[in-house]
């Protein structure tokens, strides 16, 4: 009965309420973003650490709010993902990537690939490889163009679901990276159980790569394995020359992060494909 009336008083908790309230004027206002087509694209170029050149750019969603300018996706995505929105976001997110990705290979032999986030809602769905590939084959965009990032926690939800939904994406051709790789709790069991060709390592290691001598211990443990298993490495979050400088003596193929750039509109973005290396 105490526990009824503590329920009760939560339901009317007014912080709660009033919560519950921006929550769902937010959820009209996504939709409505969505309609008018408010959401624009950011491209953060990914680097070989070796050449320094632009292999590729991570898309990253922007709501391009008519009175609150760009709002970032940390303010958005977490709601989008409760209400399946996410859904209609991700389809959006999608189909961009895939159009940019087809006009900048227009101009290239070896075209920039572009990274897409997958939420892990568009796994309770079996058909997930039939919807990427359809949405790509409407553009005319090659699987080979696309990189895939997948979190842990994505996979986390239904993990029978998540490891068909990506065997089917990567027969088709489709790259897939593990993203913020070594946040979570199974990141290395799921290294080897999912077709992942890439390892994103998480920016907190990086972060502390040169001021703590076992961070750099555990990223040179990190790459060993990925050599072992065959995968490729990028490491996110590269801030300083110093940490550019020890992943690449580490032997790190990849790095993006903001010494480079940051994300940036597409125009922008192909200068940087063009120019680099100049770091
Ligand atoms: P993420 O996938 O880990 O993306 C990398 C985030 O790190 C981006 O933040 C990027 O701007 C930021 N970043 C890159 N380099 C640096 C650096 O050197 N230092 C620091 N401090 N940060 C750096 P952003 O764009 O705000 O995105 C945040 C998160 O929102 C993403 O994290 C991703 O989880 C999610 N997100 C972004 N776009 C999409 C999308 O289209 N779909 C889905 N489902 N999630 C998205
Ligand atoms: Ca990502
Ligand atoms: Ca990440
Ligand atoms: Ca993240």
């Amino acid at each position: 009965r105490r526990e009824g009336r503590e329920h009760r008083y939560a339901l009317f908790n007014p912080a709660m309420h009033a919560r519950a309230l921006a929550d769902m004027e937010m959820e009209r206002d996504l939709r409505r973003a969505l309609e008018r087509d408010e959401f624009v694209l950011q491209y953060q170029p990914i680097v070989r650490l070796d050449t320094g050149r632009v292999k590729g750019f991570e898309a990253l969603v922007r709501w391009q709010h008519p009175e609150h300018g760009l709002v970032p996706p940390d303010r958005f995505i977490p709601l989008a993902e409760e209400t399946l929105l996410i859904l209609d976001l991700s389809r959006f997110v999608l189909a961009e990537a895939c159009r940019q990705a087809v006009a900048w290979a227009a101009h290239f032999a070896e075209p920039p690939v572009v990274s897409v986030n997958l939420s892990g809602r568009q796994f309770i769905s079996s058909q997930i490889a039939d919807e990427v590939s359809d949405l790509s084959a409407q553009y005319g965009c090659p699987p080979s163009l696309i990189n895939l990032e997948i979190t842990e926690s994505a996979i986390l939800a239904d993990k029978d679901m998540a490891l068909a939904g990506m065997q089917a994406l990567h027969a088709r051709g489709f790259k897939l990276s593990m993203d913020d790789f070594g946040t979570g709790y199974s990141s290395l069991s799921y290294i080897h159980q999912f077709p992942f060709d890439y390892i994103k390592i998480d920016r907190s290691f990086i972060n502390s790569l040169t001021e703590d001598v076992r961070t750099e211990a555990i990223v040179t443990a990190i790459l060993r394995l990925a050599e072992t298993l065959d995968k490729q490495v990028i490491a996110e979050g590269i801030e300083t020359p110093e940490q550019h400088a020890t992943l690449k003596r580490l032997g790190c193929g990849g790095g993006q992060g903001y010494l480079f750039s940051r994300p940036v509109d597409a125009p922008s973005a192909l200068r940087l494909f063009q120019d680099a290396p100049w770091w």
